[in-house]
């Protein structure tokens, strides 16, 4: 059984399995351990109301979780019993009407995979494919496809079951209020049982990169991503490099071609391992740091696994061919850090695009002005969306942050600080920050980046007035 003052042993009466008893659960920072009463993995629908119902008889609170890449308590609670999602994880394509229905623990991995056979492919989706589609939906996640922007415009449908163990079917036209509180909803509303969402065709893209000079990363993005049809993915790297810090970009852009080319079958990626070693030469010091950004501009596109057909390559001898799918079939691989001394730390801000390029001006003072690392920092572009909790209120570029701190009293006080900092900045500038990772900011700061917080915490009354969806979100802010 845990060790927290919270714990009670009425484990015994569980009427089924519990997937861990009693113990701790913790997140993808490995800085939120949490005792909790313990952890059930439901594979059918029945078994999440059994443990709602569990729950509210034992007077327990639930947290659900998918693969626990947050990373400040948001799938947990101290005595929780929490769900695991990742048992149910069936996926159904419906290649007529172009939709899947996922079952909320299923990772896009597993989407990608029953998509791709079909030439189908996902019409967004967050850059990574490990995390499972109940906890993006969650979130509202947004991804390499800047013309869809974030999760919640793909979904057709979702089916969410309450806290008294009622289903609801909702969209836009159905129960749209809850649905609008539920997609970036973080879990306090309900279960998120299955998602409905729109396919769009899989295509081959051309995959280019270009370096420039990051003052002109706005006009750039303009001109030659948003005002080219043809483009319909990107993202960039910004410098990490002590010489060229935050000044220097590599654009990448995925450009559909033309002439049909045959779809190849998903490859599992090959570079991990090479960048994974890059990123950790970054740790070591402005030295590694410069290797790492030579690495990235100038090495990493010829060990990128491109899928390159003998056609193309023998009339564009550069060109890098990607499938869609292929090129969001992304590991956590690169990113996951076996060094125990560092935990790595995610940070996403969404500015006004004026607003860009005078926010890494404060945060290149902020870096300095701190021991955290900045290991990576790359930039996407979402939209205004309709749900309750949205963070980007308008065309928005994102700036995603990786940063290595040390695992101590010490690390955790220096990257409270850098976030509060970040946080005030983006604000000062009309922008927002993005709600999965570590929740060092004030209710204030919450209550002006995304302005109808009272009126989602009220939703959440109403529809859980025994409050049994808790988590670190509403434990701080509700
Ligand atoms: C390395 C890394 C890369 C990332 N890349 C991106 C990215 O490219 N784009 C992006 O937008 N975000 C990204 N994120 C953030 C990520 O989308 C969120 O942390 C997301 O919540 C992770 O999904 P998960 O399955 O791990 O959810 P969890 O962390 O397990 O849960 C997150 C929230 O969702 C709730 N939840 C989970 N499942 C359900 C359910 N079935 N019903 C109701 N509530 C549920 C939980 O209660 C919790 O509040 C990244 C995070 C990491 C660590």
């Amino acid at each position: 059984m845990g060790d927290g003052p919270l714990i009670r042993d009425v484990s015994e009466a569980y009427p089924g399995t519990l997937h861990q008893q009693g113990g701790t659960v913790n997140d993808a920072s490995c800085l939120n351990r949490t005792a909790v009463y313990g952890v059930v993995r439901p594979h059918q629908e029945e078994d999440v109301r059994t443990a709602l119902a569990h729950a509210r008889d034992h007077g327990l609170v639930v947290s659900v979780a998918g693969t626990g890449h947050s990373m400040g308590g948001q799938a947990s609670h101290p005595g929780a019993l929490v769900l695991d999602m990742r048992g149910l994880d069936h996926v159904r394509v419906d290649q007529d009407a172009r939709t899947v229905t996922v079952q909320a623990g299923a990772t896009w991995h597993q989407v990608l995979e029953a998509v791709h056979p079909m030439g189908l492919s996902v019409a967004t989706m967050p850059s990574i494919d490990v995390l499972s589609v109940g906890g993006t939906v969650s979130v509202n996640a947004h991804g390499l496809d800047f013309r869809a922007g974030s999760l919640s415009s793909t979904i057709r449908s979702l089916r969410v079951m309450l806290a008294d163990g009622v289903v609801h079917q909702v969209s836009r036209e159905q129960e749209p209020e809850l649905f609008h509180a539920v997609v970036g909803g973080y879990g306090l509303l309900g279960v998120i049982l299955d998602v409905e969402l729109d396919l769009v065709d899989s295509e081959v893209y051309r995959l280019d990169s270009r370096v420039i000079d990051t003052h002109d990363f706005p006009e750039v993005f303009s001109a030659d991503v948003a005002d080219d049809p043809a483009v319909r993915m990107t993202y960039t790297h910004l410098s990490t490099s002590p010489s060229t810090l935050l000044d220097e970009a590599i654009v990448y852009t995925y450009t559909r071609l033309e002439a049909a080319e045959p779809v190849p079958q998903l490859q599992a990626r090959s570079s991990d391992r090479f960048g994974r070693l890059v990123l950790n030469l970054a740790r070591t010091g402005d030295l590694g740091q410069g290797i790492k950004w030579s690495a990235q501009r100038d090495l990493l596109p010829h060990v990128r696994g491109c899928t390159q057909s003998r056609n193309e390559a023998l009339r564009q001898a550069e060109a890098c061919l990607v499938g869609r799918n292929q090129a969001m079939f992304e590991s956590l691989g690169l990113l996951s850090n076996r060094l125990t001394q560092y935990t790595d730390i995610l940070h996403e801000y969404f500015l006004p695009p004026d607003q860009l390029v005078p926010f890494l001006a404060d945060l290149r003072e902020q870096l300095g002005a701190h021991h955290a690392q900045l290991l990576n920092a790359s930039i996407r572009s979402v939209h205004a969306s309709d749900i309750t909790l949205d963070y980007a209120q308008g065309e928005r570029f994102s700036l995603v942050l990786y940063l290595s701190q040390d695992v101590s009293e010490a690390g955790n006080a220096d990257m409270a600080h850098l976030t509060r900092e970040l946080v005030a900045a983006a604000l000062r500038r009309g922008g927002t920050f993005y709600l999965p990772y570590q929740q060092h900011y004030t209710r204030e700061q919450v209550a002006q980046a995304y302005p109808e917080l009272d009126e989602f915490f009220a939703l959440k009354r109403r529809h859980d007035p025994g409050l049994l969806f808790q988590n670190s979100f509403f434990t701080r802010f509700g």
